[in-house]
């Protein structure tokens, strides 16, 4: 830890919880301030009769941003990277946002706080919520500034404190704990309910923080997930995606992304809830609106919630690949006749993957080669494709008939193309 920005930020930081509108009592009570005084102007009863709102997962590439809109009161979580800065603030404008009940900053990596500093700015802001763990990083830095130069200052994010947004209201979920630099895990989380529907995005929180959410004892059941950390492997643990039950979600990530997010064991453990899947880096700007019983969507979400790993680049046409002819019904190698794969390669959020498309070398064998499926995704691969590692066990088999499997409604991976 740094003394001299720690010393730097309590300067200039006065950390309070202004604003608050009401404090639910949890299991994490003692967690919850009880210094949480009376809100200025959104304060209007709990109870309410939902109206209609809107939350709009901006796209803005490698990155989150997302409005939230109810009762012309206005919420911004996250601020897109650097450059984003004025796309975010043109977005808030074409939707008539004039100022802001709200921001969140999620934790302060570049890709969440980066356009924070233009949005703040520009807008009037009342609350601006962040994690308390600085970073020296220029975008963190660059976003502090903002927060000083209008005579703010930042609310600290107390697990199980509620607020109002319009007629809506949200909890705050995360951080518990003190997490040293893993900063994905400083994330603030929130529930956002209206009405009977409610969304749960907790920023990059990993696996830690997610399980120490689900220690916290409040209920996170919800609608709509926002997929952690752009889909990476290292969020959306089993346990947590079962305690939020989602019936959609929604990754935010850019297309052709170095890290290969979202990653192919993330969409199969959605595709295996069934869950409806929007994606930003295929579907631009995903919107949901809430009318506090029903959920509609601006896009249909995609196909096939396993489709697309990470990493293609715009010019693969991996779904081009043939109407193939009217089924034989033939079946594949089963999955225990065959050697399992060995353990699925875990690394590979740390380190960009490079960003190449074709692992293989890309002359068409057409004959003699041997496929590698994977039965739960409906994807079949190159033996020597990176996603052939992740596949489990289970869900393993192979062939060695391209038009067989095709008929069979088996998709060429868009990274190995085979
Ligand atoms: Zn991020
Ligand atoms: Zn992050």
């Amino acid at each position: 830890m740094k003394k001299l920005a720690s010393v730097f930020l309590a300067l200039i930081i006065l950390f309070g919880s202004a604003g608050c509108t009401s404090t639910s009592r949890s299991a994490s009570s003692e967690k919850a301030s009880s210094t949480a005084t009376a809100a200025t102007a959104t304060a209007s009863g709990a109870d309410s009769t939902a109206s209609e709102m809107k939350v709009h997962f901006i796209d803005v590439g490698q990155a989150d941003s997302i409005l939230i809109q109810s009762d012309g009161h206005n919420m911004l979580v996250d601020g897109g990277n650097d450059e984003d800065g004025a796309t975010v603030v043109s977005y808030l404008e074409s939707q008539g946002v004039e100022s802001l009940d709200y921001i969140i900053a999620t934790h302060p990596h570049e890709d969440h706080v980066g356009g924070l500093d233009d949005v703040i700015n520009t807008f009037d802001v009342e609350i601006i919520i962040a994690p308390q763990k600085e970073s020296t990083t220029q975008s963190f830095e660059s976003f502090l500034d903002a927060v000083s130069h209008k005579g703010l200052s930042l609310t600290a994010p107390i697990v199980g404190t509620t607020y109002n947004i319009g007629d809506a209201s949200f909890t705050i979920l995360s951080p518990n704990g003190d997490y040293g630099d893993e900063l994905n895990d400083w994330s603030v989380g929130i529930k956002l309910v209206n009405g009977s529907n409610s969304f749960v995005m907790c920023g990059d929180a990993e696996e830690n923080s997610e399980k120490d959410i689900l220690d916290n004892g409040i209920d996170i059941s919800a609608d709509v997930l926002k997929i952690g950390h752009h889909g990476s492997s290292t969020s959306t643990s089993q346990s947590f995606l079962d305690a939020v039950n989602p019936t959609y979600a929604v990754i935010s990530c850019g297309a052709g992304n170095d890290y290969g997010h979202p990653t192919a064991e993330t969409l199969n453990k959605l595709a295996a809830k069934d869950i409806k899947l929007f994606r930003t880096d295929e579907q631009g700007t995903i919107i949901a609106t809430s009318d506090g019983t029903t959920i509609t969507w601006n896009v249909d979400p995609v196909a096939d919630t396993a489709a697309n790993p990470g990493t293609t680049t715009s010019s693969e046409s991996g779904s081009t690949a043939s109407t193939a002819a009217a089924s034989t019904t033939s079946s594949v190698t089963a999955s225990s006749e065959v050697a399992a794969p060995s353990t699925p390669a875990t690394s590979e959020d740390s380190t960009p993957a490079s960003a190449t498309t074709s692992v293989e070398s890309s002359t068409s064998e057409t004959t003699s080669t041997t496929y590698v499926l994977n039965t739960n995704t409906k994807k079949f691969h190159r033996s020597g494709c990176r996603y052939v590692k992740q596949i489990k066990a289970s869900n393993y088999a192979t062939s060695d008939n391209r038009d067989e499997i095709i008929a069979e409604g088996y998709e060429p991976c868009k990274v190995c193309d085979p």
